[in-house]
Order: structure tokens, then sequence, then C-alpha cells
């Protein structure tokens, strides 16, 4: 397989282009789905996974290039892994604010040692549109919901997120430490071993 020297992100989301932007960036040209299109595919999959795949293809039908997309969402125990796929659209599109309100009052009551949650990410690459193997790397952070925001990093959940092995929400994180230890950089990881640029 030709070495990838320019890829497509297929994402609209600012927050996860620049993450992923610093993660690759080095290796490669990195460029964003929406210098090509602005109309971003409906997300019909039913997984994380699936997501990611049709986002991908999209995205490298539009360009013409390879493309690599992100699907990833938080998965809350107590909420049966909800809001899981739906995590951007968790307040009916109303934006991070809106999605983080309706997480704290859905776990109101709900004492500490049941708010366990995970940052699920799960990575499609294509070399084309019609590629019929996509390479696929997933990613999982676990946590916990705090009962207040905390944090001004980052983006989405992140100020609800306590990390345990840094002792502190995900919004405090440095974003480099973010890069180096989230859900999106273990997949990330996984995806560079695939492509032997780790
Ligand atoms: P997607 O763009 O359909 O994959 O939706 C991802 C959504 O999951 C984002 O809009 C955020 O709400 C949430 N999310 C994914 N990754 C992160 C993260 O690293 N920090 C905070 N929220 C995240």
């Amino acid at each position: 397989m030709k070495p990838l020297t320019e890829l497509v992100l297929a994402s609209h989301n600012a927050g996860k282009l620049k993450e992923l932007q610093a993660m690759l960036g080095d290796r490669m040209t990195v460029r964003s789905v929406g210098e090509f299109s602005q109309v971003e595919p409906e997300e019909t999959g039913l997984s994380f996974i699936e997501n990611a795949i049709l986002k991908a293809r999209n995205a490298a039908r539009v360009s013409g290039l390879p493309a690599l997309a992100d699907d990833s969402g938080l998965a809350v125990d107590a909420l049966g892994g909800a809001p899981g796929i739906y995590s951007a659209r968790y307040a009916g599109g109303a934006g991070d604010a809106a999605n983080n309100a309706k997480l704290l009052d859905a776990l109101q009551g709900v004492p500490d040692e049941q708010r366990g949650a995970q940052f699920v990410c799960a990575l499609a690459l294509v070399h084309h549109a019609d590629d019929p193997l996509p390479i696929l790397c997933e990613g999982l952070w676990p946590g916990r919901i705090l009962h207040a925001a905390q944090g001004e990093h980052g983006f989405g959940y992140d100020p609800l997120f306590w990390v345990p092995e840094a002792g502190c929400s995900s919004a405090e994180l440095d974003p480099r430490e973010k890069n180096r230890i989230s859900h999106r950089a273990r997949a990330m990881t996984l995806l560079k071993a695939r492509l032997g640029i780790a």
C-alpha cells in the first residue's frame, strides 16, 4: 500500500479537528472536509463504527482523497450507555451547554460510585469512497461524570468528565496531555501502528 501523504478529516467539529490535526499534522498534510463540502451526511448507523465508515466514505467522495473519520461520544453506565452515538445531539442539537445540562439533569441524585462513564472513539480510514477494506480502530477512555462543570479546555462533555488517572476533569487537562491519553489518542495510536507511522 502506498504511504499516505495527504488525508481529509471527515469532521466539521472544530474541537475534534484541532485534536486530530495535532495528532497527525507532523506526519502528513491534513485537510478538513469543510474545504470541499459543507453538507454533513446523516449519521444513520447504529454504532460508532458504522457512522465513522459512513462519514469517511462521504469525505472521500467529495474530496477525491483518502479520508479519516472519527465518530465518538460519551457512554454513561447509569444511562444504559446513553447518550452514546447520539452524544452530539443529546439535547436535540442545541449545542454543548444544553447537552451538559441535560446530562446533569439525567444524573441528578445518582451517587459518585454509580456515575461511571467512558468516552468512545471509532476511527475509520478509507483510501477511496468505495474502499472495501476500511481500516478501523477504537479507543475507550474510562472516567466518571462530575456533579458540576469544571475547566475551560476541550469541548463537548469535557467539563463534566472526571479523569481518575489525572485527578481532574478532561477540560482541566492541558490540551497536549488530553491528546496523549484520550479515547481519540488511544484509537489514533492503534491507527498509526496499522499505518506503520507509530
Ligand atoms: P460526532 O461528531 O457525531 O462523532 O459526535 C461527537 C460528540 O461526542 C461531540 O459533539 C461531543 O459531544 C462528544 N465528544 C466526543 N469526543 C469528545 C471529547 O473528547 N470531549 C468531549 N466531548 C466529546
